[in-house]
């Protein structure tokens, strides 16, 4: 018979941490926990197999599973020496969710289950402490009423209605807090709560601890398929086949009174990765107080004042933690009666800044080695640290003249600025207007999520640095300021006033998560320090620690990484910066970007107009000295790394003017009639230009063209080879379908080359390739790397050619294509690997097959996406191109793709050793 439940109690479980796909995330650590000897309440795991039976089963539970949860509640109530339902030692347990990966919030859990009017009655003669079983109870009540039940709020504005019920009796009595709140306060509400359950639902509540058991037990598998546990997988692509566990463990009580609590900790600084006790707790408090944002709690550090010996212990168990699992971990604990009990851990979210700096940290502290350290950080982490911040002037200037609203917690680090909203689908509404917002809220909860995803940053007026709001801000890379307490939000009117000013909606406000200042208007922002120091190049490294973190994990991803990074640039300032971020060649310099510069589209638009080859060449004759000066420039920023140029690749209408006025222009700068430019104009105009007349199509028509510009690349090569800079173009004709168009193409180029060549008496090296970007050149590859010297991907075209999607055309439909999961993310940003790249793969195999040196690239917006790039590497491409600023994300996604192939090699040796020689 398969096992479905799992024991862990005692010091010894059945469970591991590695088995988190059976046990969930929660199961897994509780279990590994109980067995290196940390002070875990006993419990047991029902596996991830039950979820997965429950949706496959019309939300029944096999049945075997009843007798399993029996015997192991049974190896429970032994553990903790009580028993369930049983009103003289009445035994209480917890049933929580736990997925395979950590979805902090979004599914539920239910605390103080096994609790009734008799068993509450018994606990008091057992306790002596009636507000500490009434406190319990009606959180119970209120937990099953919400989860189990479904009384929950129905309206965006509105208030979750055992809260409305809570503040009602606060205010009959004249107080603030919960706390404030007696016996008979409590015991009362127990009672309304149960009537309100009753009146708005139709159920009753179940007094039998078994009913209650099992109906959570099917709560907790329901709510694996709740609207936000939907949207947050969405968001992490964690699969919904993967299902949650159920994890039911016994009751330890942080609300027994003031020698009792809760918190939650990290083991270091989750925001700036800092190796310091990070951590938050509530005396006299339970479960969510301290995450849910209601009563703001206490730093760690003063538990070391209030509570030395706990505290001692805590950050001992800090330290086994790290030393066990390498890595920062996220806790949870309970104190009852002054005993510790650890509830959970998993590794920490962090912000892209902690997870460089923990990452640098733990290998110098020998914790992890640099590999692990590459490993650790997702690539796109490092865009926040490329992110702007608030130029510290204007901050002041702003400070001074008053606009400093409050200060709260520096939650999310960075610079954010944007207009006010007040709930969550109105900041997606708001952003999907292009508006950027800043999503204001009390406190935030998990149904905030996708709101907090479209906002630039998030304020909130309650909860500290472990807050909801502030645990997503921090994994999202969100700004975020928490627990400012001055606000007072009121969401009805869709403001908040704060130091007797009032901000509506709408209104600008910036927040600086590094501080956790909140700031009137907008404040100006300038470059992120690794921006100053590379860039700008006015910081000195040596002052900017967090570039000194970039650069070493950089160094690591160069030493690891197969893929050579190149960029795709046209002017020499965005060669600059690219070689800044490391490129380490062009891989794409489009020409037609110089068209429009300074000068120079007057003569493209009468070669374009031209009737003959004379009147074109004339027009070509006087674009030649200019392209060749845009080409100097661009090979001396480059200083001897490749360059990639292609040829004129966009339909020729788009360098004319459409309109009646430019056209008139046009005509009498030209010295011909309107009516032959709207004529020659008109006559541009194509049904599908994206398949029309332009790549390399252009250059066989016109060949005159192609001339030109390989004498502007070759003049330029041999002029600045003169200078002493070693130059390396690489020819690349666009749009090849078939051999012949390229061999065409070739022809011109080679004699061009040797005729400047001859001219200049100079040599240079270069070669003549093309893009594979339409599905007939990947599947003639062969014939066409017999002249070919090397292909570059170009997959944006690519992708509209294999998918037949036009990427202009594509809004309306291809995003609820994601969202039906035809295809799994938008094909044009992350490589179709399926599809597209099939076809890539046998262009590659073909390719080499005919000329096993073929340099293979890709040139496409794929080139600096982490997954795209990881599939390159797969492919054994050379190289990858990406814009300047993608180019420290590629070179990351290389190293931890080649790592990943390293970890496989045992399984493969052959192919391992194959790629490594290919450089
Ligand atoms: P989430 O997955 O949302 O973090 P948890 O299952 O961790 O939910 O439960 C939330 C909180 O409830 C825990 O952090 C802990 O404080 C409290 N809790 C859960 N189980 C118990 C228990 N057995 N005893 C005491 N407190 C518990
Ligand atoms: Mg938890
Ligand atoms: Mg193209």
């Amino acid at each position: 018979m398969k096992k479905y439940v799992y024991f862990f109690g005692n010091g010894k479980a059945e469970g591991r941490a590695e088995m988190k796909g059976l046990l969930g995330g929660k199961g897994a650590n509780l279990a590994e926990m109980t067995n290196i000897s940390l002070p875990v309440p006993a419990g047991f795991t029902i596996s991830t197999e039950v979820c997965t039976y429950y949706y496959a089963n019309k939300r029944t539970t096999p049945k075997s599973l009843a007798g399993e949860v029996k015997a192991a509640l049974k190896k429970v109530e032994k553990a903790m020496g009580s028993r369930f339902g049983d009103p003289k030692n009445p035994l209480l347990v917890s049933v929580r969710s736990g997925a395979r990966a950590s979805m902090p919030g979004m599914m539920d859990t239910i605390l103080n289950l096994g609790l009734n009017d008799v068993v509450a009655g018994g606990l008091i003669q057992k306790t002596n402490n009636p507000r500490f079983v009434f406190d319990s109870y009606r959180r119970f009540v209120q937990m099953y009423g919400d989860v189990v039940l479904g009384l929950k709020p129905v309206h965006k504005d509105e208030i979750d209605p055992f809260e409305v019920i809570i503040e009602e009796k606060k205010r009959s009595k004249g107080v603030h807090l919960d706390t404030d709140l007696d016996a008979n306060d409590m015991k009362e509400l127990v009672g309304l709560f149960k009537a309100a359950i009753k009146e708005k639902t139709g159920h009753s509540f179940p007094e039998d601890p078994m009913k209650q058991l099992w109906g959570a037990v099917s709560a907790v598998f329901g709510s694996w398929n709740n609207d936000r546990a939907i949207a947050y997988r969405k968001m992490y692509d964690i699969p919904e086949s993967w299902g949650t566990a159920v994890n039911v463990q016994s009751m330890v009580f942080g609300n027994m009174g003031e020698d009792s609590g809760t918190g939650v900790a990290f083991t270091r600084d989750a925001a700036t990765g800092e190796n310091l006790f990070y951590g938050e707790y509530l005396m006299n408090a339970q479960g969510e107080d301290v995450v849910a944002g209601t009563r703001t709690p206490l730093p760690i550090t003063q538990l070391k004042e209030q509570n030395p010996k706990i505290y001692g212990q805590l950050d001992r168990i800090r330290k086994t933690l790290e030393k066990h699992y390498h890595d920062m971990m996220d806790i949870e604990f309970t104190i009852q009666q002054g005993k510790l009990y650890m509830l959970q851990c998993r590794v920490g979210k962090r912000t892209a800044f902690a997870a460089i700096k923990i990452a640098v940290d733990m290998v110098s502290e020998r914790l992890i080695d640099d590999r692990e350290a590459l490993r650790r950080i997702e690539p796109d982490q490092l865009n926040q640290l490329l992110r702007p911040v608030f130029d510290l002037k204007e901050k002041e200037s702003a400070v001074k003249s008053g606009r400093l609203l409050a200060k709260g917690l520096n939650a999310g680090p960075g610079a954010a600025t944007g207009r006010v909203v007040f709930n969550a689908p109105d900041a997606e509404e708001w952003a999907k207007r292009g508006e950027k917002v800043i999503l204001t809220r009390i406190e935030t909860s998990p149904e905030d999520i996708k709101g907090m995803d479209a906002a630039e940053g998030i304020l909130t007026a309650r909860g500290g640095m472990t807050s909801h709001a502030a645990l997503v801000a921090r994994q999202m890379g969100k700004v975020c300021v928490a627990g400012c307490s001055s606000l007072e939000i009121d969401y009805t009117t869709h403001t908040m006033t704060v130091k007797g000013r009032v901000v509506k909606e709408g209104d600008w406000i910036s927040l600086d998560g590094t501080t956790g200042e909140v700031i009137e208007g907008k404040v100006a922002t300038k470059p992120s320090e690794v921006l100053q120091v590379l860039i700008d190049k006015t910081l000195d490294p040596k002052s900017a620690p967090v570039y000194e973190e970039y650069a070493r994990i950089m160094s690591w991803a160069d030493k690891y990484r197969r893929l050579k990074i190149r960029t795709n640039a046209d002017q020499p300032d965005q060669a600059a910066n690219a070689i800044a971020f490391g490129a380490e060649g062009i891989g794409l310099c489009r020409t037609e970007h110089m068209f429009f510069g300074e000068g120079k589209i007057g003569p493209m638009r009468e070669m374009i107009l031209a009737d003959t080859e004379d009147e074109r060449r004339r027009a070509l004759a006087r674009l030649l000295p200019l392209q060749r000066e845009d080409f100097e420039g661009i090979f001396e920023a480059m200083n001897g790394r490749p360059v990639t140029i292609r040829t004129i690749d966009p339909p020729l209408h788009e360098f004319v003017p459409h309109e009646e006025p430019a056209q008139r222009q046009l005509a009498a700068q030209m010295g011909v009639s309107y009516e032959k430019v709207r004529q020659r104009v008109d006559s541009l105009h194509e049904f599908n230009p994206m398949l029309g007349f332009r790549g390399c199509r252009l250059g066989i028509i016109f060949p005159e063209i192609t001339e030109m510009q390989s004498r502007a690349i070759f003049e330029a090569a041999a002029n600045i080879q003169l200078k002493g800079i070693k130059v390396e173009p690489e020819v690349m004709i666009p749009l090849v379908g078939n051999v012949k168009e390229l061999s065409h193409q070739e022809k011109i180029v080679r004699t061009v080359a040797a005729e400047v060549m001859a001219e200049k008496k100079v040599k240079f090296k270069y070669l003549v390739g093309t893009m594979i970007e339409i599905p007939r050149g990947a599947i003639t590859a062969d014939e066409i790397a017999t002249v070919a010297e090397f292909f570059s991907f170009g997959t944006n075209d690519l992708t509209q050619t294999t998918l037949g999607v036009s990427r202009d055309d594509a809004g309306r439909f291809l995003i609820p294509y994601v969202e039906k999961e035809i295809y799994p993310k938008d094909p044009f940003e992350v490589l179709d690997r399926v599809g597209v790249g099939s076809l890539m793969k046998i262009a590659i195999e073909k390719g080499r097959g005919v000329r096993p040196d073929l340099k293979v690239g890709i040139c496409g917006e794929h080139g600096g996406e982490p997954s795209s790039v990881e599939f390159c590497h797969q492919i054994n491409q050379n190289y990858v191109s990406c814009s300047p600023f993608r180019v420290p994300i590629a070179r990351l996604a290389a190293a931890r793709a080649a790592l990943a192939d390293q970890a496989g090699a045992s399984k493969k040796p052959a192919k391992k050793g194959r790629a490594a020689k290919r450089r």
